[in-house]
């Protein structure tokens, strides 16, 4: 138990019982939502480090406070990191988060109005690409793209008819629940078609991209815009890498004009993960993540069920419950009780709302951090094939829950 974990159990009985009851269920529980992971002792370390009491507006030599001696040797470290993991020319590494640095992306590139064009929200695009509800689909003039009908994969054909009859000024590629590889090269060739930037959000498979197990977007796309804490396993945060040319541009968007101090504990624990992702052992795991989707989505189709655009390639699943007659949301809480945590999830098309869809999101991100291999992924098919089969069978969900956490407990969290 470290310092403050100590500290906290003295001062804050409360707090701190909460703390070790989430601790317990990440630890007896399957956690298969496709955009979590564990990160690194070292990584929360940072996070807890007392970077968290300084103010630095600014950057690195140009802070407004005085004190920044240790704070630009880390925002320093963290951007060469960030440039050296993913062959960039530029990192900003102060985004909150993976959507204010997208807010931060629109902000330097665009003006209010402009036409903007990403994937659907329903088609596995992110509600920041332009959907109605966030701020994305209410500055701008935004329109989508959706995926195939049939094959459930991006369209190029149909990008390119919809991006030159709207013009946009930006194009957004990347998504939070697209299980095909994103095929960089063919969105650049579209953007510089049109005349349009190309924003690159790889926020899901960051980690994927930094081993090499995703092709990267660095040298195609104008900008690139990631989260910290998905498949890359480092603290919350967002990290935009762009060219020399939009370097100035980005880096006033994320301030002054839109955030004020950076979190420099998480700047410092996103150092440390970019650290990290540089080994052998990251590489490996990425690799890993892609084996056990693969396996995981071979198992969930020898139950019958199917899978959205036909499998994957990333470390995500989209499962369609349609043929099997129940709800996503009905889906997701029977799982759960039996420990397996999953999010329901709209599949492209769907028949049903947002708030109850059709289908399943699965990832293998989390579970792989936990050592499990190919092998388990069996398993795990088989403990959802069961809960699913006992949708309202509080006693056989129960049961498997039981078997679940004996199985979780072979799997020690970082
Ligand atoms: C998760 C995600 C984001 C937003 O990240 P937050 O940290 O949740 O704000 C942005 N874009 C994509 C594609 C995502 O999947």
């Amino acid at each position: 138990m470290s310092d403050h974990v100590q500290n906290l159990e003295d001062f804050d009985p409360k707090v701190h019982e909460i703390l070790e009851a989430e601790d317990r269920r990440q630890g007896r529980t399957i956690r298969l939502i496709a955009s979590e992971n564990y990160a690194s002792t070292a990584v929360r370390d940072a996070t807890a480090s007392r970077l968290t009491n300084k103010y630095s507006e600014g950057y690195p030599g140009r802070r407004y406070y005085q004190g920044q001696q240790y704070t630009d040797a880390i925002e320093n470290l963290a951007r060469q990191r960030a440039c050296d993991l993913f062959g960039a020319d530029h990192a900003n590494v102060q985004p909150y988060s993976g959507s204010p640095a997208n807010l931060a992306v629109y902000y330097a590139l665009l003006e209010v109005g402009d036409p903007i064009l990403g994937m659907g929200l329903p088609f596995g695009g992110h509600l920041t690409h332009g959907w109605k509800v966030s701020f994305s689909g209410r500055f701008y003039d935004a329109h989508q793209y959706p995926v195939d009908r049939q094959t459930e994969r991006i369209d190029f054909a149909e990008v390119r008819r919809i991006a030159k009859d709207v013009e946009p000024r930006l194009i957004i590629c990347g998504a939070s629940a697209y299980p095909r590889t994103i095929d960089f090269e063919a969105f650049a060739e579209i953007a510089d078609e049109v005349g349009a930037y190309l924003l690159a959000d790889i926020a899901h498979i960051s980690g994927l991209v930094a081993a090499g197990v995703h092709p990267s977007p660095v040298g195609l796309a104008d900008v690139v815009s990631s989260t910290t804490h998905k498949t890359l396993r480092g603290p919350r945060g967002g990290l935009i890498l762009c060219e020399e040319e939009h370097k100035k541009a980005i880096d006033r968007a994320v301030f002054p004009a839109l955030q004020g101090g950076p979190h420099m504990n998480a700047i410092a624990a996103a150092a440390v993960a970019f650290g990290e992702a540089m080994t052998k052992d990251f590489k490996d795991y990425a690799g890993q993540v892609v084996d056990n989707a693969r396996a995981l989505a071979a198992g969930l189709e020898s139950l019958g069920l199917r899978l959205v655009a036909g499998g994957t390639d990333n470390h995500l699943i989209l499962v369609d419950l349609t043929p099997r007659d129940m709800g996503g949301r009905d889906a997701a809480v029977a799982l759960e009780k039996a420990g397996v945590v999953v999010n329901s999830n709209s599949i492209p098309f769907d028949s049903r709302g947002p708030f109850d869809p059709s289908g399943i999101r699965i990832g293998t991100a989390a579970v792989t951090t936990r050592g499990m291999d190919a092998d388990d992924m069996g398993r795990i098919a088989d403990f959802i094939g069961r809960a699913l089969d006992h949708l309202d069978d509080d006693q056989a969900l129960n049961a498997i829950a039981a078997e679940v956490e004996e199985f979780c407990s072979d799997y020690p969290l970082p």
